[in-house]
């Protein structure tokens, strides 16, 4: 049956293809955002559909609309983007989740929270599953991210407990691909773009600390899934992620080696309370959703090559 979804930071990178699979699975969407870093080019293509909306506000300020169900992403994402405005980062995990949480209970309505791994800080527990409390800095630079979007999901929790409404976390690893901004500081995008220009590939510190990188198609994939599951675990965090763990030297290799580029990697300063190391433990949404990422890295990361050479070309 057809819904009425509202997707908040649907501009954004992952909002956006978020966007376009809900249209395509024949629902109506509502594109909530303020743009502040998100982008009309990444939605331009959505908006010839009669079924696709778009309301520029922002999150922390009350709205009320009529939906069914509400993905609520509206947040920056990447450490440059993210500490640029960090009072703002904030506001966003807290006044705007509040916004977002009290209209899917005056709608009785699910919601589901864009987390992160961010919430497990610097890990001690390897890889991290969704019952490790993490290790987090309360006042560094990263904090209002991680600290934020711990905040949201207690929220989410104490809504869910005090008022019953239908609650989902999404604990998302390391997204890459397409639409992802170019000049967000994030390390996928700024490799390929730096190899494709053939600029110097920045390695923060020794290039030894690891991620594990998912294509936003499968954590797209995910999201729907958990936002339409029944199970009763559905309502605790889940974490949504790629297990392929490689370090940021293994990464820069593999740009510099699939674009053939004659880029050099240098080593700069690493930043304050920079991760060591992140892995997702899967085995909940696998048995929970049914689900696991298809795309390998080679072919997440040659479509991502390709999308940042056409936004290089077209400049
Ligand atoms: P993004 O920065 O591309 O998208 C965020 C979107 O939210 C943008 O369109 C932005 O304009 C919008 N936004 C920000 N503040 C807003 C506000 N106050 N009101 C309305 N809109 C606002 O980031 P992304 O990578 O697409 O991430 C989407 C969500 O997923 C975020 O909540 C992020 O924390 C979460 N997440 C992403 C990753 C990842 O690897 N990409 C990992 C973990 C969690
Ligand atoms: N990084 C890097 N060079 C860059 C950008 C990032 O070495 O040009 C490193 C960064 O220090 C971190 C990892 O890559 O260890 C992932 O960074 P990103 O900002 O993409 O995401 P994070 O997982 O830290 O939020």
């Amino acid at each position: 049956m057809k819904k009425r979804i509202l997707i908040t930071g649907g501009a954004g990178f992952i909002g956006s293809h978020l966007c376009k699979r809900l249209l395509d699975q024949e629902n109506e969407v509502i594109c909530l955002d303020n743009f502040f870093t998100g982008r009309k080019e990444n939605i331009i293509g959505l908006l010839g559909n009669p079924y696709f909306e778009i309301i520029r506000h922002d999150v922390c300020l009350p709205n009320f609309l009529e939906v069914d169900q509400i993905y609520n992403l509206a947040c920056p994402a990447s450490p440059v983007s993210y500490q640029r405005d960090p009072v703002q980062t904030v506001k966003v995990s807290v006044m705007g989740v509040i916004n977002m949480v009290g209209m899917a209970k005056r709608l009785g309505i699910p919601i589901l929270q864009a987390s992160t791994s961010e919430i497990y800080g610097d890990p001690i527990t390897h890889p991290q599953s969704e019952s490790y409390w993490g290790n987090v800095n309360c006042n560094g630079p990263r904090s209002c991210y991680d600290e934020g979007k711990r905040c949201a999901e207690t929220l989410l929790c104490d809504y869910h407990r005090q008022h019953n409404v239908q609650i989902r976390i999404a604990r998302i690893f390391n997204t890459y691909g397409p639409h992802m901004d170019m000049g967000d500081g994030r390390v996928v995008s700024n490799f390929i773009v730096q190899a494709l220009k053939g600029e110097d590939i920045t390695i923060y510190g020794t290039g030894e600390q690891t991620r594990s990188f998912c294509y936003v198609d499968d954590t797209v994939d995910a999201l729907i899934r958990l936002m339409n599951s029944d199970a009763p675990e559905a309502t605790t965090p889940v974490n949504v992620g790629n297990p392929s763990e490689r370090t940021m030297r293994e990464l820069a290799e593999y740009v510099v080696e699939v674009t053939e580029s004659d880029s050099t990697i240098i080593f700069m300063e690493r930043p304050e309370d920079d991760p060591n190391q992140r892995c997702p433990d899967i085995e909940k949404a696998h048995r929970l959703l049914k689900w696991k990422p298809n795309t390998t890295f080679e072919v997440g990361i040659e479509k991502s090559i390709a999308y940042f050479r056409g936004q290089l070309n077209r400049r």
